[in-house]
């Protein structure tokens, strides 16, 4: 499953951007943000391990 920036996490977990292959973690619920490391437009982030 890959998500834009705007929507909200659906778990709280790693996310990886397709972009350049950051990886933050966002808590659930919180609202993904754009990749801080390139600053790419239309990337998508993509759900890498969900955090307990
Ligand atoms: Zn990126």
């Amino acid at each position: 499953m890959a998500y834009s920036p705007g929507d909200k996490a659906p778990e709280t977990g790693r996310y990886k951007c397709s972009g350049c292959g950051n990886t933050i973690i966002v808590n659930k619920g919180e609202t993904l943000p754009p990749c801080s490391k390139c600053k790419k437009a239309g990337i998508k982030w993509t759900l890498v391990a969900i955090l307990t």
